[in-house]
């Protein structure tokens, strides 16, 4: 596979000839090296878009949405390629990479629906005839994680290029290759060159070099909050629009009239995708005191018999963390629990397949955790369920929007008013009711408070890469 930068119609290294590796996080073999890019590569990205822009805003957004369609088609024809890139350098399991491609690829339909449906608008006015228009934004930057490498990609690109907007790409460092592999094919398909460009490196120079250009209209990011509040800042001087999906920390209530196998399917299916290595993730059980004693031994034992191995193996359901780092993060988590009393129910260790690196954490379930406890604050982003039991819906709620964040939460229950509180009350932008897996194509996708703000997905994702215009004639 090709590595190099995508720069228009050029493949390019990196100027000075640095390079980054990409290890495979179950074995910590060398899978590829890609240019380590930096301001000049970057500034070449952005000369490539912006020269791409002056075309890519007139063609009218049918012809638009035909180029979308055909990329979702290659992305469909050639899943299995883009599937085994994406399970060797990010770690997952080949049916999740799969069912990756599948979602990514269903956000280019939806867009180019979306794009096509931008309307003009007229306002009634007296004496003048007013016309709201919308235009797309111009030249605008993805900088995406590594959890979801290609499907955080296609949710920032699909909308950008239906609105008419350009993009300069930058992957996570530890997963460029699935976001090269997936241009590579958009351009294949038709994209024109320097719509869509690629820069892989070391963040920092390339985010700084982003936020200097006064060209780059608008960054979507999806990641930490910290790096969010450092492109916020970073973006104060050229008054940049920006969308920030950022970390979560997602309680789930068991409500005492849920009913138990639903509970563990929307936990087992919301908790261990990515090996818990998902924003959306659940990082908070609430579960009523009734249910408590058997909601836990019941997921104590759907997650200890998970199995955990390289992605690439016939039924593996959890692959390596993504990293040493990530690694040590979940077992201070544990830990911590631990020293301030909470007891574990299951895991706690780890796995250590044979031949493989030691990113394999055990599916962890806690008992008795709670406020003050770091896996009720940080978010964890691996295998581990910190249960609490509550009394009543007041306590269930209030505990669960005791986190500055507010990505997604989830509820089991049928009650419709307790629906109904938890759609007023929840603090969270995405909540499942008896749903692990809440987040589509279709629907708005994003959070709100230390979760960041705006909405990727549906129309949504392409109304905020429009500008709105008013144009004011007396006839
Ligand atoms: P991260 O913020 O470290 O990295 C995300 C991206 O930002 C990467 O491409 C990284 O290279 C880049 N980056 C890092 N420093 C930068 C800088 N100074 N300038 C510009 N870019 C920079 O996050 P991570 O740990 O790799 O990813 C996990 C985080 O992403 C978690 O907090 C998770 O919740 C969040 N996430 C959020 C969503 C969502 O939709 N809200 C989805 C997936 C992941």
């Amino acid at each position: 596979m090709n590595t190099a930068n995508i720069v228009g119609n050029d493949r390019i290294p990196a100027i000075e000839g640095r390079e980054l590796q990409v290890l495979d996080p179950a074995t910590d073999e060398l899978v590829a090296t890609v240019p380590d890019s930096g301001p000049e590569e970057t500034r070449r990205a952005i000369d490539a878009a912006a020269s791409a822009f002056e075309q890519w805003r007139l063609v009218p957004p049918s012809e638009r949405a035909e180029v979308l369609l055909t990329f979702a088609d290659a992305l469909k024809t050639d899943r299995e390629r883009l599937a085994s890139i994406l399970t060797r350098e990010q770690g997952k399991p080949l049916a999740e990479s799969r069912a990756e491609i599948d979602y990514a690829a269903s956000f280019l339909p939806v867009a180019a629906e979306a794009g096509v449906e931008i309307l003009e608008e007229r306002v009634d006015i007296p004496g003048k005839d007013v016309r709201v228009l919308q235009r797309p934004v111009g030249v605008t930057a993805a900088i995406t994680p590594w959890n979801f490498p290609i499907a955080m990609l296609a949710k920032k690109t699909a909308p950008a290029m239906a609105a008419g907007c350009v993009q300069v790409i930058k992957p996570a460092e530890q997963t460029p290759l699935s976001g090269i592999a997936f241009v590579e094919l958009g351009l294949e398909a038709g994209i024109p060159p320097g719509v869509l460009n690629v820069v892989t490196g070391t963040p920092g120079p390339i985010g700084d070099a982003l936020l200097a250009d006064s060209r780059v209209r608008k960054i979507s990011f999806t990641g930490s909050t910290e790096v969010g509040r450092h492109l916020m800042r970073g973006g104060a001087e050229n008054l940049l629009r920006l969308s920030l999906e950022l970390g979560g920390h997602a309680p789930m209530i068991v409500f005492e009239d849920a009913d138990l196998d639903r509970a563990i399917e929307v936990a087992m299916k919301a908790k261990f995708r990515n090996a818990g290595q998902t924003c959306i993730s659940p990082n908070r059980f609430l579960v009523h005191h009734r249910l408590h004693d058997a909601f836990v031994e019941r997921l104590a034992d759907a997650a200890s018999n998970l199995v955990s191995g390289r992605g690439d193996r016939d039924g593996v359901d959890l692959g390596p963390l993504i990293d040493d780092v990530a690694v040590a993060k979940v077992f201070d988590h544990i830990d911590d629990a631990l020293a301030r009393g909470a007891e574990i129910a299951s895991g706690g260790g780890r796995r250590n397949p044979p031949g493989l690196t030691d990113r394999f954490p055990e599916p962890t379930v806690l008992l008795n955790t709670g406020p003050g406890m770091r896996c009720w604050h940080e978010e964890t982003f691996g295998p581990v369920c910190p249960v609490r039991s509550f009394t009543d819906d007041e306590e269930a709620i209030e505990l669960a929007n005791r986190s500055d964040h507010g990505l997604a939460g989830y509820a089991v229950t049928d009650d419709p008013v307790r629906i109904e509180r938890i759609a007023r009350d929840l603090q969270a932008g995405i909540i499942g009711v008896n749903d692990g897996a809440p987040a589509v194509a279709s629907v708005p996708f994003g959070g709100i408070r230390h979760s960041g703000f705006g909405r990727e997905g549906g129309r949504w994702g392409v109304l905020e890469h429009l500008e709105t215009i008013t144009v004011s004639r007396i006839p």
